[in-house]
């Protein structure tokens, strides 16, 4: 088979996917299925809709049009505010968005018009990370200015936590969340009926809030990515009980085994990314040269099997100890993959994807290259 390459289970994602819909379910918060880390995979995004996920969810609007030109018309929802240029696509390809900026709703307003539908919006609120979001105290104009645009349903609030500061979702914070959809059920009654449908309460490190015993309020979904395709929550990275972690994994070559000294000789300035690299003199090492490099993966977020040492990488040479030389040139060696190492090698054109399945198809494998 092709290296590198992503192997793909698809019956473990959907186990993965399915068993957080149903927990989730018993406390009234349902699952947008996030799938931008897999630029627009159509049988990822079909896995998850077959495990129960309501929507759909890509930050970028190019992963969502490719589901759609694959056939994908699930509701799917751009939860990245919108690039203003991009108004008239979102609103042909996305159900609906998450939005902080009212020009950005106008813009998709008269797009909606023209194109003759109606888009969906949910305006997200600050409540302490700093990344995206409305102030509290602005959240009342926000919704009155929507709730006067043609072509424009409010569906709801939200909020995103953890991915700037790392601000943990607690009672608190969700709390907040919850008053500010009864404020503005209270303050719109007259339009709003039956008022604000979706309240999402935040991303895979809202798990633990959500899964715990404390009350829920008014939250009533949750956006899930990392934890779905890696089984951890994304607080501390534990596994979480039930859900597999090794759904994805990496597969690349060995294309060049030697045993070498562990110390460099000659004069030392800076490699090829600028580091001055400090190496310890252990004597000879089984050293291995994997074809995979930086422009496939954040080497970073690798984890590697057990006897194979990840040393460095550069452009296209992943280089690794490795503690017998048993294997040969033209062995594969499997990874496991933090989110940052999955979302470059999802998104490398040179790292091919094997799917496996075996509920959903006859075919046990099913062969595709990321285009
Ligand atoms: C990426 C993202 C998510 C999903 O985050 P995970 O940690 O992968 O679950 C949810 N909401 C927003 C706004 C995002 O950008």
């Amino acid at each position: 088979m092709t290296a590198p390459r992503l192997d793909i289970d698809l019956d473990k994602i959907h186990h993965n996917a399915s068993l957080l819909v149903h927990r989730l379910a018993k406390r009234g918060i349902s699952v947008t299925g996030v799938v931008k880390s897999t630029l627009g995979c159509p049988e990822i995004a079909n896995t998850l809709l077959r495990a129960g996920v309501l929507t759909l969810g890509d930050s970028r609007l190019e992963n969502i049009e490719a589901l759609r030109h694959a056939g994908v018309h699930a509701t799917a929802a751009l939860i990245r505010s919108p690039m203003p240029s991009q108004a008239e696509r979102v609103v042909r390809s996305a159900n609906f968005s998450f939005n902080t900026e009212i020009a950005v709703i106008r813009a998709l307003s008269r797009s909606a018009q023209n194109a003759r539908r109606t888009h969906g919006v949910v305006l997200m609120v600050e409540l302490g990370d700093l990344r995206e979001g409305i102030m509290p105290a602005d959240l009342h104009t926000s919704v009155r200015e929507t709730l006067s645009l043609p072509n424009i349903a409010l569906l709801g609030i939200g909020t995103n936590l953890s991915c700037r500061s790392g601000v943990v979702p607690d009672d608190h914070n969700m709390a907040e969340l919850s008053t500010l959809a009864n404020s503005v059920d209270a303050a719109f009654s007259d339009q709003l009926k039956p008022g604000l449908a979706m309240i999402s309460g935040g991303n895979s490190a809202n798990l633990r809030w959500a899964l715990g015993d404390t009350e829920k309020g008014r939250i009533n979904n949750l956006r899930l990515g990392e934890s779905i395709l890696l089984g951890c929550e994304t607080l501390h990275r534990q596994p979480l009980a039930g859900l597999h972690t090794d759904a994805i994994s990496l597969v690349a070559e060995v294309i060049e085994l030697k045993t070498k000294p562990s110390k460099p000789w000659g004069t030392i300035a800076q490699n090829a990314f600028g580091e001055m690299v400090q190496s310890v003199d252990r004597g000879r090492v089984h050293q291995a040269i994997l074809a995979i490099g930086r422009q496939d993966v954040d080497p970073d977020g690798l984890i590697a099997p057990s006897g194979v040492n990840i040393l460095a990488a550069s452009s296209d040479h992943l280089v690794a100890e490795i503690s017998a030389n048993r294997i040969r040139v033209g062995a594969e060696i499997r990874f496991g993959l933090n989110y940052s190492a999955l979302l470059r090698a999802m998104t490398s054109p040179f790292v091919s994807r094997a799917m496996k399945r075996s509920r959903a198809s006859p075919e046990l494998f099913e062969h595709y290259t990321a285009a």
